[in-house]
């Protein structure tokens, strides 16, 4: 089963919980993670199951940095505001480089979060 983690910054939950409905059916035969307030949202708004890791500016990113290290995720779903500078942009810096460096497959928008989950679940 396909690990993927969910991560959305304030300004992209709205988009994040609508492709968590539209994917609904393929993301509830993947196993889940998510940030602590992108996996909450989720949660309430669809019957997904999720783990939820720490909310992201208090080191959430990071604990899914530390999946990627470990070769535990499949995937990651990122959808980042472009506009606003976050406290903990160290971090997401840190969870980009490294999903560089393992080559774990990233999309920060929604049509390359479709099309990362569209192979995900075709690769099953
Ligand atoms: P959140 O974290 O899901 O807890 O809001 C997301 C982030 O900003 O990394």
């Amino acid at each position: 089963m396909p690990r993927v983690a969910l991560i959305a910054h304030d300004d992209e939950k709205p988009e994040i919980i609508d492709l968590a409905n539209e994917y609904e059916s393929s993301l509830s035969s993947f196993d889940l993670v998510a940030t602590g307030t992108t996996g909450e949202r989720i949660a309430a708004e669809t019957d997904l199951e999720i783990e939820r890791k720490e909310s992201g500016p208090i080191g959430g990113d990071t604990q899914i940095g530390a999946e990627v290290v470990e070769n535990r995720l499949d995937g990651i779903v990122f959808l980042r505001d472009p506009l606003t500078a976050q406290p903990h942009e160290p971090d997401i810096a840190a969870l980009l480089r490294l999903c560089d460096v393992h080559d774990v497959p990233m999309a920060t928008t929604r049509t390359s979060a479709e099309y990362l989950l569209d192979g995900l679940a075709a690769e099953k």
